[in-house]
C-alpha cells in the first residue's frame, strides 16, 4: 500500500494533469475518460490539483470512519504539509488544501503511516450511519462490499466515466437522497417480502428513473450489467446515457415495487439519537471548512469523551460515534469553540458556499465571507427551507444540484439564478460591488412579504422570478 501510495504522490506527476478539483469531482455533469482503476485518484493523492492556494488533494477513506487518532494524523499531516484547511465536501470526502509539488509525497506517507487507506475504484457512497441506525431497512454496507469484490473481479475492466458515482442506500435517519448519482440502489422497506433494492439511474432519489426492484444478489448482477453498458457506449458515458426503457424490459424479472413511505431523513447537523443510550452528534466544519490546528485541539477533547469513531457525511458534516449521552452538551459547547456548526437550525447550515477565493484559482468571490454576510443581513432567507448556494463560479461545486437561489461568480459581478443550478438562466445580474445589498435585498423581500405562517421557500416561489428581479434591480 505504501509503496502504490508513493509512486502515486510522484510530485511530477502532479503537474499539468487535466484533473478538476475536488468540488468538480463532486459534481455529477463533468466526466474525463479515466480507466476505472485510477478511478478515484483525481484529485487525490495521485493527482492532486492546482488551486488558487496550491495543490488540492480529495481523500475517501475505504474504512465507513476512521478513529480519532487517525483524524488527528490526518490534520497534522494537513498543517505540515499543506495550509492546514481541510474541507468536506458535500459527497463526504476530505479536502486538503494549501499542498506543493515537493511534499505530497509525504503527506501520502503519513495518511499511510496512520493506516488510512484511500478508496479507488468507482466510487460506492453508502449513508454515514449504515451499520449503527437501528432504523435502517439494511446495513448497505455489506452490498457495497460485495459490490466492489464484484466490479474488481471483472476482466477487463470496464473503462468508465471517473466521475461515476453510485449510491447505495439502506435508509435510515441520514440517507443520501439528495446526492445525485449515475447509479442507485435503495433498500425497500415492503411488508410480506423479502429485502429488496430498487435499481435507478441518472439523479438523486427523487429524479433518478427507476429500473426494477432487486434481491442483493440481483442488484449486483444488475449493476454489473448497468456499468457494462456504460463502457460499451463510452468511457465518457454517465447514467443519463443509459436507455431507460430497453434497461426497464431487461430488468423486468421482478414486478416493480411502490415504495412504503419512510422517515424523512434527519439533517446531519445536531444530535440524532439511535437508541436509549446512543446518539451520533453531527457537526459541520463553519461553510464545510476547519482549520488543522481547531480540528486537533476538538480532537483531543472528543477522545477524552470517549468518541470512538467519526465518519463524514453528506452537506459537509462530521459525525462522532459513540459518545455517551451525558457528554454530548460539554462536547457542543467545546464544538462551538472550535469552529463547528453543532445545530440542526443554525440559520448558517443552510447556506452553502464552495471554497471561493483565495482558496479555489477559478473563483470570482470570497464565498465563505458572503456567507458570514448572508448569516449577517439576509438571515429571513436562512429559515431551513431552501438552502443559499454560493457559486464562485459557473461550476457549482458546493451543490451540484439545483437550489432554490445560486449566487454565482462572474469577471464582471455575480448571476442571480431563482430554483436551478449554477449553470442555469439567471434572474438578474447585479455588479461587483453589490453582493451584500443584493444580500440584504432578498432578505428584506422575504421580510416584508411572508405571510403568517409561511415559509422563506413559499414566499419566494408565490413571489416569482420577476418579483425577485425587479427587487434586486430596485434594490
Ligand atoms: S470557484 Fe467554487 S464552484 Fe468554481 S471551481 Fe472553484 S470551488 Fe468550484
Amino acid at each position: 500500500m505504501r509503496a502504490r501510495l508513493m509512486v502515486a504522490a510522484d510530485a511530477q506527476t502532479v503537474k499539468g494533469q487535466a484533473c478538476l478539483s475536488q468540488e468538480a469531482a463532486d459534481r455529477s455533469d463533468v466526466a474525463s475518460p479515466l480507466p476505472s482503476m485510477v478511478r478515484g485518484a483525481c484529485p487525490s493523492l495521485s493527482a492532486p490539483m492546482q488551486t488558487g492556494d496550491g495543490l488540492l488533494v480529495r481523500l475517501r477513506p475505504s474504512t465507513p470512519g476512521l478513529t480519532t487518532a487517525q483524524l488527528r494524523a490526518l490534520a497534522k499531516a494537513a498543517e505540515e504539509h499543506g495550509n492546514g484547511l481541510i474541507e468536506i465536501t458535500a459527497r463526504g470526502n476530505f479536502q486538503l488544501r494549501g499542498m506543493t509539488s515537493q511534499n505530497v509525497a509525504a503527506l501520502a506517507a503519513d495518511i499511510d503511516r496512520a493506516g488510512i487507506e484511500p478508496e479507488s475504484g468507482v466510487a460506492i457512497e453508502v449513508p454515514p450511519l449504515s451499520g449503527v441506525d437501528p432504523s435502517e431497512i439494511a446495513d448497505a454496507r455489506s452490498l457495497a462490499k460485495q459490490l466492489r469484490s464484484a466490479i474488481a473481479s471483472l476482466h477487463p475492466q470496464p473503462l468508465l466515466a471517473a466521475k461515476l458515482a453510485i449510491i447505495a442506500d439502506g435508509g435510515g435517519r441520514l440517507t443520501l437522497d439528495e446526492l445525485s448519482a449515475d447509479i442507485r440502489l435503495k433498500a425497500t422497506n415492503a411488508a410480506d417480502r423479502p429485502q429488496l433494492w430498487t435499481l435507478a439511474i441518472a439523479g438523486t432519489d427523487a429524479t433518478a428513473t427507476p429500473l426494477a426492484a432487486l434481491s442483493g444478489e440481483q442488484a449486483i448482477a444488475g449493476v454489473i450489467t448497468l456499468l457494462k453498458t456504460l463502457a460499451a457506449i463510452g468511457p465518457r458515458a454517465r447514467g443519463r446515457d443509459l436507455d431507460a426503457a430497453s434497461l426497464q424490459a431487461q430488468f423486468s424479472t421482478l414486478p416493480s415495487l411502490a415504495r412504503s413511505p419512510t422517515a424523512p431523513s434527519s439533517s446531519p447537523v445536531g444530535l440524532i439519537p439511535l437508541d436509549k443510550e446512543r446518539a451520533a452528534l453531527g457537526l459541520r466544519p463553519a461553510f464545510g471548512q476547519i482549520h488543522a490546528q481547531d480540528l486537533i485541539r476538538f480532537l483531543g477533547l472528543a477522545e477524552a469523551a470517549d468518541v470512538r469513531e467519526i465518519r463524514t457525511g453528506p452537506e459537509h458534516s462530521l459525525l462522532l460515534l459513540g459518545l455517551p449521552r451525558d457528554r454530548i452538551e460539554d462536547l457542543l459547547a467545546v464544538a462551538v469553540d472550535c469552529g463547528f456548526q453543532t445545530r440542526a437550525d443554525d440559520p448558517a447550515n443552510y447556506v452553502i458556499p464552495c471554497s471561493g477565493a483565495g482558496a479555489c484559482a477559478s473563483a470570482h468571490y470570497a464565498t465563505k465571507q458572503a456567507a458570514a454576510d448572508l448569516v449577517d443581513v439576509g438571515a429571513e432567507l436562512l429559515d431551513g427551507s431552501l438552502k443559499v448556494h454560493l457559486s464562485g463560479c459557473i461550476k457549482g461545486c458546493a451543490h451540484p444540484s439545483p437550489a432554490m437561489l445560486t449566487i454565482v461568480g462572474a469577471a464582471t459581478g455575480y448571476a442571480i439564478v431563482v430554483n436551478g443550478s449554477s449553470s442555469s438562466e439567471p434572474v438578474a445580474y447585479i455588479g461587483k460591488e453589490k453582493l451584500k445589498s443584493a444580500l440584504a435585498t432578498l432578505g428584506k423581500l422575504v421580510r416584508n412579504n411572508k405571510a403568517a405562517g409561511e415559509s422563506a421557500q413559499r414566499c419566494l416561489k408565490r413571489l416569482g422570478r420577476d418579483a425577485i428581479a425587479t427587487a434586486l434591480r430596485q434594490g
